[in-house]
């Protein structure tokens, strides 16, 4: 090892500059982290392949200005130096470096850090006189080099750098080392991604733009980092993460910690307008100073223009709160954006070159994005993916470039790419290298269960009868059941057997990285994104009839009369499912109705007959089990709440012809129960074997005052909610019935679960027990196990629970446990990717649902008008629920001239000039005409159009036609055949996408909010409170940020 020393020029905070000289140790070894190393270096991680065609060395400059290029996974073989890596952390901040950290972490790209100036060959030191510039390419140029010899020239390397001396100098030099510019590097080794090359003149067009800006301010100054902290420790200043609303130009900062004790901050902070904003974005870490008492004013509460429903609470008041200005940034949130480049109509900026466009993006929330780009009119109409890389104080907007071209707006894969990409949603097709690591299964060489597993594994394929229930179709059967008498009729054996993924996904291999990444498995309207390849999902892991599979199982031993649990195992199993059930089948077979088992349809009718009779015995011992859990969770309180799901009916055609309500049925509940028991127990088990590393599902009791609105409107109806604890909700739901409407209790319903908190993944060593309640299942201790196909939480919990299983053996957990914060951190993840997922899918439904009402014409079509509740009253208008389409949305009394909505005798609406009135349970609007009034829960006639606009998503327009409710026409019969063929390309393809969305459709079905029966409803105070939702169903419920909005109807 040789010490030399090595002189820094670094700022300081102020700006000062210091000179620093500092010991530098210089080793002969250093890792090469290369698979043709021929040294014996120490390269234990990530190694670059033996079999690519060069390595590449990104000078400095490139590192740091085009970073988002080495991203491409395409590109192999990359060498960052840890010159490039220190300039990036010095110039472009912690953001930026953390990329390259995770880029350089990522098993999935191929990249390495080598540690070129800690190399005793590879390290040079500054000449005199040298510019920082041209030394730190010097030494990238002496490590590429260094790599060239290292590996005695067996694999070609290529520096790329955007100094043209620099290609010039090292060129001639014949080192071995290739030295050319990005573009030319391309040009020459990727001239097939297009994306790069796009990319790369989007960058570099960025770059140039920056070196032009103008000097007139139009913002404040950010303050220093240190001001700021001290500013916040103080108490003068306040921090949190800024969310714009996206229908008024007005802001909050959802204060992290009150630092200032006098006054109250906690429903946040009030931001108006641009200049307050002072540049921050939303989603950005912020400072702000308080304006005096004198300026602070109310959030505005009228109904805009595309709003839905927002939690209660505070909503409705408007007095003014605390209010303040941005005075610097902590943390950039920026994300991918998509935009649109508006139509060129000669109101754009036409600065010197008329290049730079202002593009709108998609989201309301976030500002209009100044890019450079040569293509300005190849690109009108388009949604673009852009980033944000500065907004100085002299720019009214921030400056980006372009990523990528999406498509045309409006076009149906533009839309979707859309949502994904809104929702930060990345999922690739699979790469070669994951699908390696499955085990292969080919008609020619299919897959067999290993003899060293059926040693290992409890096998129950003699013993047990087990079957699966599931949405017709379904393909991912993640979950079986079984139950049998045991002791002579004395106990009973209850079963639940969960495909064993995690056998065949090692902890950190890649599918284990990229299902990590995803997290779940993301359902839109017309199609889904596996979690998992689907070798796996549909195949090994698939818990088919009639095939061996492994499985993870939970059997309880109960006593047959009371049902009491006298043991539970937990293990690995080798199971095979004798049928697989779809739920109408199922049902049919316990109403004791003529059904047709496929299963069965071979044998004779002896022989089958017996075996019916089998499995009609164990499905009806399942629902006597089932039907006691259940009674025994709602005796705690647990909660029923109501969503709706929406199912795409289609014609022979397979044209969508109506939007319709899917049927419950009990056996849903059934399965549903014995998977909440089994989650509930492996949460137990994990969580006593290891109290500090368990992964559980909480659900926190809600706010209270979210509760008020619904507390409100129930009483304007008569009802008293009590919402004290989830068993006085729950009974008090339950009484809350309108035997003349039973739309009254859904919507009740509906709005507590829109009140209710999000369920959340977290782990155990992070709260005291008390916090683990599952307030909506009214269980202590929740988790996710049964759905390891489509959830990463349940791989995790089912590593736990083998580990937990290890321990009992007295084996010891099989390998290091994650700890408390690496399992904290994969829980906000998850917790994270689901509102993602659920964003989305809600985004989707909606554009599918405009898609139907935009082909037909809102004048003549019967099927756009339709009846409506009202749920909430505004001062220009209510909020009301469709229950034909599960539309959720604002309908306007005022508009913006003026005039109110008046009622004639019959009903039918007009437009007058005239005034509006709201009391607490009604609005009333009065003009010449004489007075209407809309009440709370009262049924008017609405019709249903689509607003366009092309910069963002199209929304529903729901218009008052008739204060009385809707007649009830029945839909009429589909329009002639010269109709439908003049449909637009886009439905057609809408339609197409259907017939393969149907399958899916049905798989999804289980999953999600259900619609009670109408019987149900009617009867609902005098039956047991049973389970009318799945339980994911009611997990999704639970999850979303504004459940109403979600409750908002979903199409399959
Ligand atoms: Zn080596």
């Amino acid at each position: 090892m040789i010490k030399t020393e090595r002189i820094l020029h670094l700022k300081s905070c102020r700006g000062r500059k210091v000179r620093v000289v500092r010991e530098h140790y210089l080793r002969e070894q250093v890792p090469c982290y290369s698979a043709l190393c021929q040294a014996d270096c120490a390269n234990d991680g990530k190694v670059l392949p033996a079999d690519l065609t060069h390595y590449v060395v990104p000078d400095v400059a490139v590192v740091v200005d085009y970073l988002e290029i080495l991203e491409f996974r395409e590109l192999q073989g990359i060498v960052f130096t840890q010159t490039a890596c220190q300039a990036v952390q010095h110039s472009k901040g912690r953001r930026q470096y953390n990329r390259l950290r995770n880029l350089l972490k990522d098993p999935r790209h191929d990249c390495v850090l080598f540690a070129n100036e800690f190399q005793e060959y590879s390290y040079c030191p500054r000449e005199k006189g040298e510019s920082q510039e041209k030394w730190q390419t010097r030494c990238v140029y002496s490590a590429a080099v260094w790599y060239h010899n290292h590996l005695a020239g067996m694999m070609d390397v290529v520096m790329i750098t955007e100094d043209q001396d620099a290609v010039a100098q090292y060129s001639s030099l014949n080192s071995g080392v290739y030295v050319i510019s990005v573009q030319d590097f391309l040009q020459n080794f990727w001239p097939e991604l297009q994306a790069a090359h796009d990319l790369y003149s989007s960058l570099s067009q960025a770059l140039q733009e920056k070196e032009s800006e103008g000097s007139q301010r139009e913002f404040a100054e950010h303050l220093p980092a240190e001001v700021l902290e001290a500013g916040i420790k103080s108490g003068r200043y306040v921090k949190g993460s800024l969310n714009i609303n996206k229908h008024h130009n007005e802001a909050f900062i959802m204060t992290e910690g009150l630092s200032n004790k006098s006054t109250d901050l906690s429903c946040g902070v009030l931001v108006c307008g641009n200049k307050n904003r002072n540049r921050a974005v939303h989603g950005d870490v912020v400072v702000v100073e308080l304006l005096p008492k004198s300026e602070w004013r109310g959030k505005v509460t009228a109904l805009v223009e595309g709003q839905g429903e927002e939690k209660g609470g505070e909503e409705n008041q408007s007095k003014p709160m605390p209010t303040g200005r941005v005075v610097g940034i902590l943390q950039r949130n920026w994300r991918d954006y998509v935009v649109t480049f508006p139509p060129r109509d000669g109101t754009q900026s036409q600065s010197r070159n008329s290049q730079r466009i202002l593009a709108v993006p998609w989201d309301r929330r976030i500002p209009k994005i100044r890019i450079s780009t040569q293509q300005a009119d190849a690109l009108q109409d388009h949604r673009v993916v852009v980033r944000i890389d500065s907004w100085e104080s002299t720019s009214l907007y921030p400056n980006g470039h372009s990523v990528r071209v999406l498509g045309r707006a409006g076009e149906l894969e533009t839309e979707v790419q859309t949502i994904l990409i809104e929702n930060c949603i990345h999922v690739p097709p699979f790469s070669d290298a994951q699908l390696r690591e499955m085990p292969g299964n080919s008609p020619e060489k299919p897959w067999r269960v290993d003899p060293a597993q059926v040693a290992e594994r409890r096998d129950l394929r003699e013993t047990h009868l087990v079957f699966s229930i599931d949405p017709r179709g379904c393909e991912d059967v993640d979950d079986t059941l079984s139950v049998r008498s045991l002791a002579g009729g004395k106990l009973l054996e209850l079963g639940v057997h969960i495909a064993d993924v995690t056998h065949f996904v090692a902890e950190g291999s890649l599918t284990d990285l990229e299902a990590r990444s995803r997290a779940t498995t993301y359902y839109l309207a017309d199609r889904r994104y596996d979690m998992l390849p689907a070798v796996l999902s549909a195949d090994l892991c698939s818990l088919l009839g009639g095939v061996d599979r492994y499985a993870m199982s939970v059997l309880w031993e109960l006593d047959a009369h009371s049902l009491a649990v006298n043991k539970v195992w937990y293990g690995r199993t080798l199971i095979r499912s004798s049928y697989q059930l779809h739920y109408e089948l199922a049902q049919a077979l316990l109403n004791g109705e003529q059904a047709e088992v496929a299963e069965l349809a071979e044998l004779g009718p002896e022989e089958r007959d017996a075996k019916l009779a089998q499995l009609t015995q164990a499905l009806e011992m399942l629902t006597h089990v089932a039907r006691h859990l259940r009674a025994q969770r709602d005796r705690g309180g647990a909660l029923e709440l109501e969503g709706v799901e929406v199912r795409a009916q289609l014609d022979e055609e397979r044209n969508i012809t109506a939007l319709v309500p899917r049927q419950p049925l009990e056996v849903h509940e059934t399965v549903a129960e014995c998977m909440i028991y089994a989650n509930h127990w492996v949460a137990r088990k994990i969580q006593e074997t290891f109290p500090h590393q368990a992964l559980l599902r909480r659900h926190p009791p809600p706010r209270q005052e979210f509760f008020s609105q619904l507390v409100d409107i129930a009483a304007a109806r008569g009802f008293a909610i009590d919402t004290r604890t989830n068993k006085a909700l729950a009974e008090s739901l339950d009484q809350a019935v309108d035997p003349q409407d039973p739309l009254v209790n859904r919507l009740l319903r509906m709005m507590a679960t829109a009140a209710m908190s999000q369920a959340l993944y977290f782990s155990t060593g992070l709260e005291s027990q008390d916090q683990y309640y599952h307030y909506g299942l009214a269980l202590d201790r929740y988790t996710h196990f049964t759905s390891p196909i489509r959830r990463y939480a349940d791989m995790v919990v089912h590593r736990l629970l083998t580990a937990a299983i290890d321990v009992d053996r007295g084996a010891g957990p099989g390998r290091a446990l994650a700890s408390n914060k690496e399992l904290e951190e994969t829980a906000q993840h998850i917790n994270n990717r689901n509102r993602a997922a659920q964003q989305a899918q809600k985004m989707s439904t909606l554009l599918f649902q405009c898609l139907y009402f935009k082909e037909r014409d809102p004048q003549t079509d019967q099927r756009c008008v339709a009846d409506a509740v009202i749920y909430s009253i505004r001062n220009n208008g209510v909020l009301v629920f469709v229950p034909e389409y599960g539309v959720k949305g604002p309908v306007y009394l005022r508009n913006r001239e003026g005039q109110v909505v008046s009622a004639g005798q019959d009903g039918s609406c007009e437009w007058q000039s005239g005034s509006i009135r709201q009391y607490s349970d009604h609005v009333t609007t009065t003009s010449s005409g004489g007075s209407s009034t809309f009440r709370l829960f009262s049924h008017i006639t609405v019709r249903i159009s689509v607003r366009s606009t092309s910069c963002h998503a199209d929304s529903l327009n729901l218009e008052v036609i008739s204060n009385k409710p809707h007649a009830g026409a029945e839909p009429q019969q589909a329009q002639s055949q010269s109709q439908s063929q003049s449909r637009s390309q886009l439905v057609q393809e809408v339609v197409r996408l259907a017939e393969e969305a149907y399958q899916q459709a049905q798989e999804k079905a289980a999953r999600r909010p259900k619609l009670s029966k109408e019987e149900k409803e009617f009867s609902q105070s005098k039956t047991p409170n049973l389970y009318s939702l799945l339980e994911e169903v009611r997990e999704l419920a639970l999850l979303d940020l504004d459940g109403a909005a979600r409750v908002c109807a979903t199409t399959a």
